[in-house]
């Protein structure tokens, strides 16, 4: 009997990193995670972190029993489950009235996506709910399949892989019942829109449109059915995905908008929009003999003038001019070729990137409780975060540059939260505080967000700056400014070994996480992200309803520049720590055991650059530090109490006596084990796993 306890512990692992014997063994941590895997237990607790492995398969755990089965139970007793982190953050908000915020990271593909959808089902389907509220979560589950469409992509990484940073805010009433939602948006990807790679698509709605879209539809659009006629879906040469069903998904989406409350006539403009964007890739340039850029191709401008009503002569002398200001006078100046096709590229940038943001300013509205007798102020609310994790890829540029500094700050958020209510439960406690050891990552977010001397300061200043201003000269300004940084590195400032793997064009960060080189071309474009102001002019004269709400006529008399890409992310990015510091978190920890998106492959190499790069090591040893396990003394004894004649069926007297008397009874030794104010404190794992295997003799 004990010895059949012990294997199963041998086969499935422990359920919490805690418990492992040897837990500063990176070995040991990525064994137990094998052996999870390969019993199809995905989920593994670092104390209250939740790390889950995607298994490529569907799992029969997301049943709607599994759900009853999380329902108000405490964490531990049951398996380790996003449900249980969902019930937890669910009752503690409840309970304890505060708000809460689940983090999910991880690398592109781990599953932050999958598990985000998970939880807001969670609530959909465990909360209550009357006819009002079930519109509100028919909304917040139908939010989704539409910002898929309009965010998400195929890439190498993953077949619905999100190409935006999402915060999603669910509001709930005094009754606990979700009345309300409000998405922020992150940083869309919208070069996507004009370049993919090899192997990768543009955003899923392009395919979708032209797979699913009716036959009366697509003609009064001017589009064909077939993907490969359109110049901004044939870069990456991979119109059709096995995993993905395009016409399926036409008819999710376009009922998911209406559930949220589209009408036919902001869909018939949003789809006119989504055209457009095709029609403008086919915009062809001939050149002139002076080497002035002339348009090929007059049928596209047709269907665009139609469809975003703007003239088409002011939408081709748009795309052949840049206006320049001289002498107070405005001058129209030609543009090469070159030149028009990145000014034409532009415009569908901008003419997408500002649509995604109207959509979901769209859907806010939707989501948005309306009753006189609630204000979104007194709700309580949890808020779901699913953001890219670490990126090192063979080349990075500017995006990279942003996505891992986003990550810096969540660490920086983590390890105030994390060793601050570890510190604070102590406490709480009345235990003394062991301080631990750890790497504080401030110094690298000074480093990137400094005022004036930080890298997006001096950005800023290159970007700013007329005359020579260049990629290399921002690269020689940070050679000068932080060249002594601990963390910043250049080919120049580099020791020979270091110089060997880095370009001239490249600076490298040693991130928390480990080094990333960054190539700094492109760098200015795209913090520029300028657009040329006869493209904004001809686009407010739009007559479309939703591009007259993305360009506003202000925007052209305003004689303030606009801020820089890479200052709009700092700023809201501060916003956001502001919002999630405010609220107690949980965290999902994604890891992608393979490259190849397959079930049962566990890539040993893979996952241990995900586990460094997820800091679940130094996480893990946060919360050893002191001890490995806790728990409330009804629960614990509740659970153990037969294992004591003194307290078994039931203890009378106060519950801290209660466990006192069962743990001396087990033989527990002084230097085990402290007793707090509401919780026992357990040092060593092996203490409960011998509590645990009594329990299992004794059964
Ligand atoms: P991320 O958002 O981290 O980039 P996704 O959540 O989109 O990754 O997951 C990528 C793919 O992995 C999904 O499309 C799905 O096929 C698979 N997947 C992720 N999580 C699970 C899960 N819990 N169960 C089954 N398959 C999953
Ligand atoms: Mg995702």
């Amino acid at each position: 009997m004990m010895e059949s306890a012990l294997t199963a512990r041998d086969r499935v692992g422990v359920q919490d990193f805690v418990l492992l014997e040897n837990h500063t063994s990176e070995v040991a941590f990525i064994e137990n995670l094998r052996k999870r895997f390969k019993e199809n237990l995905i989920y593994t607790y670092i104390g209250s972190v939740l790390v889950s492995v995607n298994p490529y398969k569907d799992l029969e755990i997301y049943t709607k029993q599994h759900m009853e089965r999380y329902r108000g139970v405490n964490f531990y007793e049951v398996s380790p489950h996003i449900y249980a982190v969902s019930d937890n953050a669910y009752r503690s908000m409840r309970t304890e009235r505060r708000d809460q915020c689940i983090l999910i990271s991880g690398e592109s593909g781990a599953g932050k996506t999958e598990a985000s959808k998970k939880v807001l089902q969670y609530y959909a389907v465990t909360c209550p709910a009357s006819d009002k509220v079930q519109t509100v979560k028919d909304r917040l589950l139908q939010s989704n399949p539409v910002l898929e469409a309009f965010g998400n992509a195929k890439t190498l990484r993953n077949d619905n892989s999100s190409r935006f940073g999402k915060y999603m805010d669910i509001q709930f009433d005094f009754k606990g019942a979700p009345v309300g939602g409000h998405i922020l948006n992150y940083l869309l990807e919208k070069s996507r829109v004009v370049h993919q790679s090899h192997g990768e698509r543009n955003f899923h709605i392009f395919y979708q449109l032209i797979e699913g879209g009716e036959e009366d539809l697509l003609r009064r659009l001017g589009l064909e059915r077939n993907a490969q006629q359109y110049q901004y879906l044939v870069k990456g040469n991979c119109p059709k995905v096995s995993s993905i069903n395009d016409r399926n998904d036409w008819k999710v989406v376009r009922k998911a908008l209406t559930v949220i409350g589209f009408t036919d006539d902001d869909v018939e403009e949003l789809l006119n929009i989504i055209a457009s964007v095709l029609h403008l890739g086919n915009v062809q340039y001939g050149s002139e003999e002076s080497g002035n850029a002339y348009i090929t191709t007059d049928s596209q401008i047709k269907y665009l003038s139609r469809l975003i009503g703007v003239d088409g002569s002011v939408l081709k002398e748009a795309l052949t001019h840049k206006k320049i200001i001289a002498k107070g006078e405005e001058l129209m100046s030609p543009l090469n070729q070159e030149q028009a096709a990145s000014a034409r590229d532009a415009l569908s940038k901008a003419i997408y990137g500002r649509t995604f943001t109207w959509l979901v300013n769209k859907i806010n509205a939707s989501l948005e409780f309306k009753d006189s007798s609630f204000s979104s102020k007194n709700a309580s609310v949890i808020g779901l975060l699913d953001i890219y994790g670490f990126e090192v890829f063979q080349n990075n540029s500017f995006e990279q540059f942003c996505i891992n500094y986003c990550n810096e700050k969540l660490q920086q958020l983590f390890i105030e939260l994390t060793l601050k209510s570890e510190q604070d439960e102590y406490e709480a406690e009345g235990i003394t505080w062991e301080p631990v050891q750890y790497f504080n990552n401030k110094i690298i977010c000074d480093l990137v967000e400094e005022k004036f001397k930080g890298i997006i300061s001096i950005l800023d200043e290159e970007c700013l700056r007329p005359g020579d201003a260049s990629d290399i000269t921002f690269l020689e300004k940070l050679e000068d400014t932080v060249g002594g940084h601990p963390h910043f590195v250049t080919h120049k400032l580099a020791d020979g070994k270091t110089r060997k793997v880095m370009g001239r064009e490249e600076f490298r960060l040693l991130h928390y996480a480990g080094e990333v080189n960054y190539n700094v071309n492109g760098f200015l474009d795209k913090n520029n992200d300028l657009l040329f102001r006869n493209l904004k002019e001809a686009m407010c004269m739009s007559e479309n309803k939703i591009l007259t709400q993305c360009f506003d006529r202000e925007e052209l008399t305003d004689k303030k520049r606009p801020e820089t890409a890479a200052t709009q992310f700092k700023t809201s990015l501060a916003q956001l720590m502001e919002i999630l510091m405010s609220k107690e978190p949980s965290y999902v920890r994604c890891i992608k055991p393979n490259d190849a998106k397959q079930a049962g492959r566990f890539d040993e190499v893979l996952i241990r650059h995900q586990v460094k790069y997820l800091g679940l090591m130094e996480n893990l040893r946060v919360r050893r530090a002191g001890f490995a396990y806790r728990r409330r003394y009804e629960t614990f004894l509740q659970r153990y109490k037969s294992l004591c004649p003194e307290t078994w069926p039931n203890w009378q007297g106060r519950l801290v006596d209660g466990v006192s008397t069962l743990v001396k009874h087990l033989g527990y030794k002084p230097e085990e084990y402290k007793l707090g104010r509401t919780k026992i404190f357990i040092r060593f794992p092996k203490t409960l796993f011998a509590t645990e295997d009594a329990l299992e003799v004794r059964k």
